[in-house]
């Protein structure tokens, strides 16, 4: 059994700040995790699939969720879907299942009136400068409350992926000089370069 509250340290240190989101990412991930049976990955047996997209409200629920699944952006198993949702399916690469949780738009929605976000997050006031006496009691409401009032989830499901090998092969741009990853080399006047390269006129 994965505990969402023995990462919350760690994930605040990580995050940088206080806020309701990144643990909402925590709980829904260690909702995911349990219901699988696995634990964090510090290899690629997990993959994560996000629903996020960019620049919206509790986008900071990713950062709760790398930390707790160590599915992150440098291992690269965790992809964004661009949807605009909450919605996470953890897949466990070892046995091919998968399993979708996704926080009730109820438990959101109540988020979005309170202090937090109507008195300081939709006025512009950053979430480093949003007093703790008044983000503390959501973080303690979402790490305390039962799993199913936040979360739907999902049944278990079959989820198969194409073999991807990691590229290990790569060239000197012969323009700047750079490293460039080989996939992504073009040619430029009979040059071998990187994008940037190519798109300079
Ligand atoms: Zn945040
Ligand atoms: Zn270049």
């Amino acid at each position: 059994m994965v505990e969402a509250r023995d990462y919350l340290e760690k994930a605040l240190e990580f995050h940088g700040h206080k806020c309701p989101a990144m643990p909402l990412g925590l709980r829904a991930a260690e909702t995911a995790m349990n219901k699988l049976g696995v634990e964090r990955t510090g290899g690629k047996d997990l993959l994560v699939l996000l629903e996020l997209g960019d620049d919206h409200c509790a986008h900071c629920y990713a950062d709760g969720v790398q930390v707790i699944t160590g599915c992150t952006f440098g291992k690269g198993n965790l992809r964004q879907l661009g949807y605009g949702k909450f919605g996470l399916t953890l897949v466990d690469r070892k046995t091919g299942r998968a399993v979708r949780v996704v926080p009730r738009a109820e438990v959101q929605l109540q988020t979005q009136q309170t202090d937090f976000f109507q008195k300081y997050r939709m006025k512009g006031v950053p979430p480093t400068e949003v007093p703790d006496e008044v983000v503390q009691p959501l973080i303690d409401k979402v790490m305390t409350a039962a799993a199913e009032t936040l979360f739907q989830v999902g049944e278990i499901h079959g989820y198969t992926e194409e073999p991807r090998a990691e590229s290990f092969r790569s060239f000197v741009c012969e323009e700047c000089g750079e490293l460039v990853v080989e996939e992504y080399g073009r040619l430029k006047a009979g040059k071998k370069v990187c994008i940037p390269c190519a798109c300079r006129g």
